[in-house]
């Protein structure tokens, strides 16, 4: 399976200074490689095409062969990558504002977004944790980069292909691509099921939860900022807006990353394997506030699953999705089962109508997810009938 591993460079200035100026450099010449690319061909310019047109100049403006091949395919890459999302109905129907805006004008690139290097333009020594990297002012040599002792040997053992150069908050980083064979899955002693919600984002069948009050706190003071922000209308608190979405979400990501982590580690140290509801589910299944609902549809918990997901993966873990319907509804007791929305009395708890079980209703549910995983799995594994 294809990881990315990120290390930090450590530029002295002769070095910085150089791709201080590279990589806005080779930004602003994507751009105009796009806008040519755009008056000539809308959205459907080839590499090919795009090389007749634009290769001697950017030769002219100190590009290399390899740099102004990288530049014309990252050009390229991003109008295939848009016809794909319009196609997609990424970007809504040709009538949106957003899909016009996106076909009304060529795609332009940021001073500092992030640029390919193949191994022609960038080669790694990982003994003396350098690497020596094309710039406008010729090849860097020795540049040295700071990673941990796990990514170094991950980067020695299995660094295959492209790497992205980044500047991001002051600092330089590469993120290099590395292929790891994919661990073989083992086969599960049982399972454990996850249920994502509200109050707790991740309730496993063991009864653990994950997160909770503190989030909660923490999501209800950013929507009171938003709306303070909104009711301004102003230019300044459209950017501050702009700048809070993003915090959010790289906290959002950062919980998810935490708690993907716990249970995914819980997992392979007791031989199980992790069983998620189908999301589509998640958002009908129980009615909630206005308030509780904005939270719901705020918190990516897809991209929690897609963590697990991949985590998962990586460790050799079994990974299942399962049914999710009325699994906060139905009795997890075996010889009972009944399934009912009156078995939740209020949303934090379950108490089924028939057999009296009760107990927290995230926890209920994820007994549920479990129970249907070993179900599930024991119908996947079950040799194929002898022929007749
Ligand atoms: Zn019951």
């Amino acid at each position: 399976m294809k990881l990315t591993v990120q290390v930090r460079l450590v530029p002295d200035a002769v070095q910085a200074s150089a791709l201080e100026r590279t990589l806005p450099a080779v930004n602003d010449a994507a751009t105009w490689v796009s806008t040519v690319s755009f008056d000539r061909f809308g959205l459907k310019g080839s590499v090919r095409e795009l090389r007749k047109l634009c290769y001697g100049e950017l030769k002219a403006q100190g590009f290399g062969a390899q740099a102004a091949q990288h530049i014309l395919k990252r050009v390229a890459d991003a109008y295939t990558t848009l016809r794909a999302n319009i196609r997609g109905g990424n970007l809504g129907p040709p009538t949106s504002q957003r899909r016009r805006r996106a076909e009304s004008k060529p795609i332009a690139f940021r001073p500092h977004a992030a640029h390919t290097f193949d191994d022609r333009c960038l080669s790694w020594n990982h003994d003396a944790q350098t690497v020596s990297i094309w710039t406008l002012d010729g090849r860097i040599k020795n540049l040295r980069f700071a990673c941990s002792p796990g990514a170094l040997k991950q980067l020695a053992e299995h660094r295959k292909g492209e790497s992205d150069l980044v500047f991001r908050n002051g600092k330089w980083f590469l993120i290099a691509t590395i292929e790891v064979p994919e661990p073989e899955v083992f086969e599960p002693r049982d399972w454990v099921g996850v249920d994502r919600g509200i109050v707790n984002l991740a309730t496993t069948s063991d009864g653990h939860n994950h997160q909770g009050r503190r989030l909660g706190r923490y999501r209800r003071w950013q929507a009171r900022k938003r709306a303070e922000l909104q009711a301004k209308r102003t230019r300044s608190a459209a950017q501050l807006l702009k700048k809070r979405a993003k915090r959010e979400a790289r906290h959002a990501a950062h919980v998810n990353h935490k708690v993907s982590k716990t249970v995914v580690a819980v997992a392979q140290r007791t031989g199980r394997g992790i069983a998620l509801e189908e999301l589509q589910g998640i958002r009908d299944r129980v009615t909630v506030s206005r308030d509780q609902r904005a939270r719901l549809s705020s918190w990516p918990f897809h991209q929690l699953g897609a963590f697990i997901a991949y985590k998962a993966k990586r460790a050799g873990v079994p990974y299942l999705e399962v049914n999710p319907a009325y699994t906060s509804q139905m009795c997890p007791v075996p010889w009972c089962g009944h399934t009912a929305r009156n078995n939740r009395p209020t949303r934090d708890t379950f108490r089924c109508r028939r057999c009296g079980f009760a107990g927290p209703a995230d926890v209920v549910a994820g007994i549920n997810v479990r129970d249907r995983a070993r179900s599930a799995w024991v119908f996947v594994n079950r040799p194929d009938p002898a022929p007749v």
